[in-house]
Order: C-alpha cells, then sequence, then structure tokens
C-alpha cells in the first residue's frame, strides 16, 4: 500500500485524460495520469495488425440491440494505451456545429454555445497542428474514383480537417498506430511533452477500481498496479476519463448511484459499404479518412455523414464483411479476399438518440445494450443506400457492407444544470460527489454527428482551465497564467 498525494489523479489517458493531465501539468499542477494499458510509442506501430489488436486495442466488446435482432451486434472499438483511442484513430479534427450543441441544451439544459467553445478548439487545434488533408486528394486512385462516385449524384465530398503533419506517408496503418508520428494523439502531444518534466507522473498498466469517497468528497483512487498489486492515492480532486465505456463502470463501482450513469449512450452507428473495382484502387494506401460529405449530416437531411475512402486492413475487412445472407463465409469470401486490392470502402457515420447504455450485472460484469428505434434505423439503412448508389455511380461492379461497429461511444455521463437528467454539472463536476469530476466522451449530452475528439479535447482544455483558477475551490490559487482569460 502507498500514501502518495497529488493535485489531482486523472484516470484514463485518451482524447480527455490526456488533456486534461497535461494541461495540468504545463501549469505547475503536481498530476497521476493512471492508464490501463501500455506505454507504447511510434516504434512499436508495425502495421502488425493482430499485434495492434491485442496490445493497443481494448479487446473487441459488443452491445446487443434490445429490439431488432437483425441488426446484430454492435461492435465497440476503442484504444487500450497511453493515449488511448487516439493512438489509434484516423486523426479527422471536426468542430461541433451550432445545431448540436442546440441539441445538447434541449437534452440537459447545458448552456454551452461556439462562442464559449471556440477558446478551447482554437488552444487544441494550434496544440495538435490541425490542418486540412487536402494533400491526397486527388491523387490516389480510390479517392478520384469516389469523388467521381458522388459528382454524380450531385454531392459534396471535401477534404477533411486532421491532426496529422506534413510527414504523414499516407500508409493508411492509422488504427494500427502511427509509425511516423505525423499522426498526433495525445501520447505524443500532451502527455509527452509533460511526462519528462516534474509535475507528471504517468503510471501506464494502472488498472483503476474505483474512486475513494469520504464525507461527499473524492479523496483519492484504488487501483491495480503494474506488479498486479492493490494501491491506494490521494489526491484534491480526481477526473475520470476512462471513455464511455469505462467511466460509467468506474463511477457505479465508487457508490454512486445517479441513474443516469451509464444511460444515454451514444453509439454513432458506423458501417462500412464497400464496392469491388476492376482496376486495383489501393484503399489501404491513403490517409485512411482524407475526406467526407455532410450534405446530410442534419436528421432533417437524412441524419448521416459518409467518410471517405478507408478499408481496413485484410484481418479486419475480411472479418467484417456481410453481403444478403449476413456475414460471409467460404468461397465468397474467399472471393472477396482475393480481390483486396479492388475495393473502395465509404464508412458511413449515423445520427443516433442516445438509447444505448452500460451497466454493472450482479457480479460486477460489464453489460451493453443498444436500443435503436425506428427513425435511428432509418438513418443507418438510408446511410446504406446512398453509399451505395455512390459506389454503383462511380462503376463500382459488386457491393459488399460490414456490421454494425462503433469507435465513437459518447454520453454515458452526460453535463448538465440538473442530477434528474445528467450525471455531472456543467463544469464536469459529479453533482453527488465533490471533487470528483468526468473528464472525456461520457460529457457530450447528446452523440456529435462529426468526429467527437476535437470536442472531447476542447473541453477536457475547459476542464483543466477550471481546476487550475481554483474556481470549485478544489486546488489553490492558480501557478501559472490562465489559459483563457
Ligand atoms: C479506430 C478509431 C478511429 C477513430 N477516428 C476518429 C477520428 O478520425 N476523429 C475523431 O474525432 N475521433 C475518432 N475516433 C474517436 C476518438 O478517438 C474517441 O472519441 C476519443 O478518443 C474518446 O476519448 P475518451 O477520452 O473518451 O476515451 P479514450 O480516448 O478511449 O481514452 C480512455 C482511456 O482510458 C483508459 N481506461 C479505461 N478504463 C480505465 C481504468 N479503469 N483505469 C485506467 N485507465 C482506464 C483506456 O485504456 C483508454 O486509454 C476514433 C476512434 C477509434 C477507436
Ligand atoms: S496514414 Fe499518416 S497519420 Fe496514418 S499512420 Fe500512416 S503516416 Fe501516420
Amino acid at each position: 500500500m502507498t500514501s502518495e498525494r497529488y493535485e489531482v489523479i486523472v484516470i484514463g489517458s485518451g482524447a480527455g485524460g490526456g488533456v486534461v493531465a497535461g494541461e495540468l501539468a504545463e501549469r505547475g499542477r503536481s498530476v497521476l495520469l493512471l492508464e490501463a494499458g501500455g506505454h507504447y510509442t511510434a516504434a512499436d506501430f508495425t502495421r502488425w495488425e493482430s499485434r495492434a489488436g491485442h496490445d493497443f486495442w481494448w479487446p473487441l466488446r459488443f452491445a446487443f440491440p434490445a429490439g431488432d435482432p437483425g441488426l446484430g451486434p454492435v461492435t465497440l472499438i476503442g484504444g487500450r494505451c497511453v493515449g488511448g483511442s487516439t493512438v489509434i484513430n484516423t486523426k479527422v479534427a471536426l468542430r461541433a456545429s451550432p445545431r448540436e450543441l442546440d441539441k445538447w441544451h434541449a437534452a440537459t439544459g447545458v448552456g454551452l454555445a461556439r462562442e464559449d467553445l471556440d477558446p478551447y478548439y482554437d488552444i487544441v487545434e494550434r496544440y495538435l497542428g490541425v490542418r486540412e488533408r487536402s494533400d491526397d486528394w486527388d491523387l490516389k486512385p480510390c479517392v478520384r474514383t469516389a469523388k467521381r462516385g458522388f459528382e454524380a449524384l450531385g454531392a459534396h465530398l471535401e477534404p477533411t480537417r486532421a491532426y496529422t503533419d506534413h510527414n504523414c506517408m499516407q500508409c493508411g496503418s492509422c488504427l494500427q498506430g502511427c509509425p511516423t508520428n505525423a499522426g498526433k494523439s495525445t501520447m505524443n502531444t500532451y502527455i509527452h511533452r509533460n511526462w519528462l518534466g516534474e509535475h507528471l507522473t504517468l503510471r501506464p498498466n494502472s488498472l483503476v477500481r474505483r474512486v475513494l469517497i469520504e464525507d461527499g468528497e473524492a479523496t483519492g483512487v484504488e487501483y491495480v498496479g503494474e506488479s498486479g498489486d492493490n494501491q491506494t492515492v490521494h489526491a484534491d480532486a480526481v477526473v475520470v476519463a476512462g471513455g464511455s465505456l469505462s467511466t460509467p463502470q468506474i463511477l457505479l463501482r465508487s457508490g454512486l448511484s445517479n441513474p443516469n450513469i451509464g444511460r444515454h449512450l451514444g453509439l454513432h452507428p458506423a458501417q462500412f459499404v464497400f464496392g469491388l473495382f476492376d482496376e486495383p484502387q489501393d484503399a489501404h494506401m491513403v490517409a485512411p479518412i482524407s475526406s467526407h460529405c455532410f450534405d446530410f449530416a442534419a436528421d432533417e437531411d437524412g441524419g448521416f455523414a459518409v467518410e471517405a475512402v478507408t478499408i481496413q486492413d485484410p484481418i479486419g475487412f475480411t472479418v467484417s464483411l456481410c453481403d444478403e445472407n449476413g456475414p460471409m463465409w467460404g468461397q465468397p469470401l474467399v472471393d472477396a479476399a482475393k480481390r483486396y486490392r479492388r475495393w473502395v470502402g465509404l464508412l458511413n457515420m449515423s445520427n443516433d438518440d442516445n438509447h444505448a447504455s452500460v451497466s454493472l450485472d450482479d457480479s460486477g460484469q460489464e453489460v451493453f445494450l443498444a436500443d435503436f428505434q425506428p427513425n435511428e434505423i432509418d438513418r443507418i439503412n438510408a446511410a446504406r443506400e446512398f453509399s451505395t448508389k455512390v459506389l454503383k455511380a462511380a462503376g463500382a461492379t459488386q457491393i459488399l457492407w460490414s456490421g454494425l461497429a462503433t469507435t465513437h461511444m459518447q454520453g454515458s455521463c452526460r453535463m448538465g444544470a440538473d442530477p434528474a437528467t445528467s450525471v455531472v454539472d456543467p463544469h464536469c463536476q459529479s453533482h453527488e460527489v465533490k471533487r470528483l469530476y468526468v473528464g472525456d466522451s461520457s460529457l457530450h449530452p447528446r452523440t456529435l454527428s462529426v468526429n467527437p475528439s476535437l470536442t472531447i479535447m476542447a473541453l477536457a482544455t475547459r476542464l483543466a482551465d477550471h481546476l487550475d483558477r481554483g474556481a470549485g475551490g478544489q486546488l489553490e490559487a492558480p501557478r501559472r497564467e490562465q489559459l483563457v482569460a
């Protein structure tokens, strides 16, 4: 047992936790960052698909649809390593639109406008070097093919913005970690810049079981350390940032009872649609998401967005393939896999209405449920039909698709004004326990229709700012210049 003390303990080092920890350490706060996964760097990222799945990914988990069993389970994908999912993500960096922040307000009364978030978005974009990813726009055959299909339907395929620098060699292996460090993660930015300094203590392979609570205040955490022993450590404030699937479990294991914990999980369900072309397309050798179409992103316009051009590496591609008979098998699967270089993939992301959930069963095991309603299923189907039309218009001779998956889980401990509808207050502090904060994707009151990481990082920067200011009396007076005046 140890009796260490820090100003802030941050649980989880992904988009939320990595930013909170880095920002606070940079301002001279003593921070302990506890991460369940290992610490890997660019030298470890070798495009070895099964090794990445084993070493840096959280083992695949599934949300089972409560209603329509025909949809199949939704595969839940996330990172488990220092940097969390930012290590294995595709680096798309988009701001939430005012329309989406209005949805947040309607859900929980949280009153955040773009003017409130923009200063924090600016800071994150500068830190990560966000830029328009248009450098492979017209050069690669697969991008040109996809663009042809979108244009034939009068839809707009635009280059995306991303946190990749100009060293990106468009190798397409972002999901196995970036071997050049061109792709930014919280690991190779916020964490590494502070790691060798005196203020940030990083402990990988440290699985937090629960937050310690005394007299209604968080006082520390209990975790299983690298050696396998139980450890306790204390702090003035605890930030839980284990991601939308883990954060609610940590709060429940800590004895919190707010009924919203684990509810309102948004999945932002994603589905690949693949088109087969006569010539090699090499859609695995591009920056995986270089462009997107947001023409139908508003619910009233269809409620989905399409990302292009992307295809997983061969294992992921092959195990996900479906046709009208369901998951593929036997000779048709072999035939599809043999033509790997000739497939072009579009990735649909549909708006959902946050009906999924995370809970613990009687034996303490995690349970994930999806509960898509008819209007959500309509959006998923509309997205698939649209992408099919695009690929056929571009000349595809066969269409296949994947099952549903998500990499954008959000909203399981949402922020809001009222404990009846939310878990934490607008400054991310638990309604139930003082000095206990949530700092990750769980905060979003509604699923965003854009990729969520930039917003998670902006909210995390705002939380670090709030803690450092000592606004709630959690920490002593600020020691450095505040970030946002
Ligand atoms: C393949 C993929 C592609 C994506 N592409 C994009 C994209 O292009 N653009 C975009 O905006 N978003 C993208 N995302 C989504 C984005 O990366 C996530 O939304 C974001 O990283 C979530 O941030 P988070 O802090 O909530 O969780 P994470 O980043 O997942 O971090 C949570 C961390 O907490 C750790 N943890 C969990 N439980 C515990 C515990 N009990 N104790 C200690 N540590 C714990 C986990 O190991 C993990 O490292 C992608 C995600 C994936 C998986
Ligand atoms: S495509 Fe670019 S960002 Fe992605 S892994 Fe390769 S070099 Fe890194």
